[in-house]
């Protein structure tokens, strides 16, 4: 009898357990990709650096908070504007962005966007 109960409490450990440890291993390898529109979408995708503007020339890049906030980055991409971040490594496939994001309000975070992985500062 005893043995059953060891076996129903390991169950429920694992229900509790299996999804948080999917959770880490998905948002460890969570690939942020470049997204060209003409506009920024009302909603958001993770994993996806959106660049807004025509053929080569963007204005802007939005993304959402990697931290798991949710909430919504706006970066300047106007070579006229300070500050500005640009694409060194072209505007498709993986995402990199120069320089580092650091948010001033809010969760407060600082990341690189480097070849699609977040490198927390
Ligand atoms: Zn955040």
């Amino acid at each position: 009898m005893r043995q059953i109960w060891a076996f129903i409490l390991a169950v429920c450990l694992w229900l509790i357990a299996a999804p948080i440890a999917f959770n880490r291993l998905f948002r460890r390898r969570l690939v942020w990709q470049f997204e060209r529109v003409e506009d920024f979408p009302d909603m958001l995708m993770s994993g996806r650096v959106y660049l807004a503007g025509e053929d080569d020339d963007f204005w802007g890049a939005a993304m959402t908070c990697p931290c798991g906030c949710r909430e919504t980055i706006e970066l300047n991409m106007l070579p006229q504007v300070r500050p500005r971040w640009s694409a060194p490594d072209g505007f498709d496939g993986l995402a990199t962005l120069q320089p580092s994001i650091w948010r001033r309000s809010g969760c407060k975070s600082h990341f690189f966007v480097r070849n699609g992985n977040i490198d927390w500062c």
